[in-house]
């Protein structure tokens, strides 16, 4: 399997992510009117900027594992981890959207499972 910024978990991954980032953009400045400590709490933790800079680091862990190389045997292999390709990074970062319709099982790592 070559693993490039075409492969559907590459392209899956950056479509979540760009979806991240629509809604963030989309409630930036927005207040809530819960007042309760845990859910303001909860609204810092999960902030728009704050994930902005989440998506941004996603973003940038796939772009550095989506570039795909030939080993001298033929197989397919990940250009920073080597064999396997799509890596174990690029299986768990598809772990974050496991839940999402158009995730498919087979990316799922072999022996982790983040759930
Ligand atoms: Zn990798």
């Amino acid at each position: 399997m070559v693993c490039d910024v075409s492969h559907p978990l590459v392209e899956f991954v950056l479509t979540r992510i760009a979806e991240d980032e629509a809604v963030a953009r989309a409630v930036m400045g927005r207040g809530v009117h819960d007042n309760r400590p845990e859910v303001k709490e909860w609204i810092g933790l999960a902030n728009p900027n704050r994930m902005l800079v989440w998506s941004g680091v996603r973003r940038r862990l796939v772009e550095l594992h989506a570039n795909g190389i030939t080993t001298s045997d033929g197989d397919a292999a990940c250009q920073q981890c080597g064999p396997p390709a799509p890596c174990m990074t690029l299986r768990l970062l598809s772990t974050l959207y496991g839940d999402h319709p158009d995730f498919q099982e087979q990316w799922r790592p072999l022996t982790t499972s983040p759930r």
